[in-house]
């Protein structure tokens, strides 16, 4: 694989860098990172601003090669982050872009692109993580509707979406696999409660989402009925396998930032500090690598959706996540009980990571047994 820019790879990273150096100074200033509608509307106005620029669907339709160089350079300049558009952008659109009929992908899609909906994951349940296909939330048909109850929990962007890619169970008697249905439900349709939780860093990111008779259309529904767990690996695979690239980056930049103050207040005369950052780079280099690789497969293999090797980065890229702030904490010392500097926060955060889109241990489970043929182990 030829890793260098083309022609037209180079020409496309010169004109977003001219224009991100317009366009980042006319930015409000930044929310508080706790206030989620200030932050649902700095975040889609960002997004508007890239529509209005014509870069909005880059995560979906530019060639793999464009999508990571604009990873790059919008990382390099300090653009804002997708932010509460995650689950729209990165995930819930590819997969209505994958498996939505021509009338989901026109009503779904450029809400998204334009920065005006916002979307979140109805997956997990309180006995439903790593065990997804467990899930008991119920959905029954009645005319033109599923009549949706149970509960969710650890819905990240809840309290500011506009949907949610709703995983149920519409027949109960079929194996466990084969009852699920992928659902775009509402937030705003009668009988959805929403219950903030808050994480160890004081952000209700996350909420409790309780459903009581919830009306949604079967019109909503995305794929088959019962097919959902199918529908829910492509999910899931956008999820792992692209949509936390745009973080290595970010994580390269604070490596070098974090050599920079280590050089700056002597700690960087510690051979063993100077070895972890080394090695460090050598991973992040690798994810990005790995991430170029998983991206071009997916785009010229599998007609846009990763494979499996979006586990091995998601395995790999959280652990080394974790390792990067661990070794920020020593360095900053003191300060590293500073809940008010972005590292530190990052690092509380960091902790999700081997939890979130699916645990290290359910990783390491997909790779023995879809990359390494090993026995099943459940
Ligand atoms: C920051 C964050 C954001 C999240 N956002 C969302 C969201 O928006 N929407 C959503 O639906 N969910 C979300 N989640 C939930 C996430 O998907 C689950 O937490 C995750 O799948 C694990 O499920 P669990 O918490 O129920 O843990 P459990 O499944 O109960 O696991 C507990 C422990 O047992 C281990 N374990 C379980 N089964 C096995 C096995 N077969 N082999 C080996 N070890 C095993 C796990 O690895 C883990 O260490 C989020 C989680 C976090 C941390």
């Amino acid at each position: 694989m030829d890793l260098s820019d083309s022609p037209e790879d180079a020409e496309f990273r010169a004109r977003l860098r001219e224009w991100l150096a317009k366009a980042l100074p006319a930015l409000p200033p930044k929310p508080s990172p706790d206030d989620w509608p200030a932050r649902r509307a700095y975040d889609l106005g960002w997004q508007r601003t890239l529509y209005e620029a014509g870069y909005a669907d880059v995560h979906w339709e530019a060639p793999p090669g464009l999508r990571l160089i604009f990873l790059e350079e919008t990382e390099r300049a300090g653009a804002p982050y997708v932010g509460a558009g995650f689950v729209g952008l990165l995930h819930a659109g590819p997969t209505i872009a994958a498996e939505g009929t021509a009338e989901q992908r026109a009503r779904w899609l450029p809400p998204v692109l334009r920065g005006e909906e916002v979307w979140c994951q109805g997956f997990s349940e309180p006995d439903a993580g790593s065990d997804l296909a467990a899930l008991r939330t119920r959905a029954r048909r009645d005319g033109d509707d599923y009549v949706v109850s149970g509960s969710k929990i650890w819905t990240s962007h809840a309290e500011v979406a506009d949907w949610c890619e709703l995983l149920v169970r519409t027949d109960p008697r079929a194996p466990r696999h084969r009852g699920i249905t992928w659902l775009a439900m509402p937030m705003d349709a009668p009988g959805v409660t929403v219950r903030p939780l808050r994480t160890l860093a004081g952000s209700t990111e996350f909420a409790e989402v309780f459903l009581d008779e919830v009306r949604v259309p079967v019109a909503n529904r995305v794929g088959a009925e019962n097919d959902g767990w199918r529908v829910t690996m492509v999910t899931l695979s956008f999820e792992r396998g692209t949509a936390f690239v745009g973080e290595v980056v970010a994580c390269r930049r604070v490596l070098g930032e974090l050599a920079g103050r280590a050089r700056r207040d002597g700690s960087w005369d510690d051979p063993v500090l100077r070895r972890r950052l080394g090695r460090l780079n050598a991973e992040f280099r690798a994810l990005w690598r790995l991430t170029q690789w998983n991206v071009s497969e997916a785009q010229t293999v599998r007609g846009g959706v990763p494979g499996v090797g979006g586990s091995v980065f998601k395995l790999r890229y959280s652990q080394a996540r974790q390792e990067l702030y661990d070794t920020a904490a020593e360095v900053l010392g003191d300060a590293a009980l500073d809940l008010g500097h972005p590292w530190v926060r990052d690092r509380l955060s960091s902790l999700s990571y081997t939890i979130a889109a699916g645990t290290s241990q359910i990783q390491r489970d997909i790779v023995g047994e879809r990359i390494l043929g090993l026995p099943k182990g459940r």
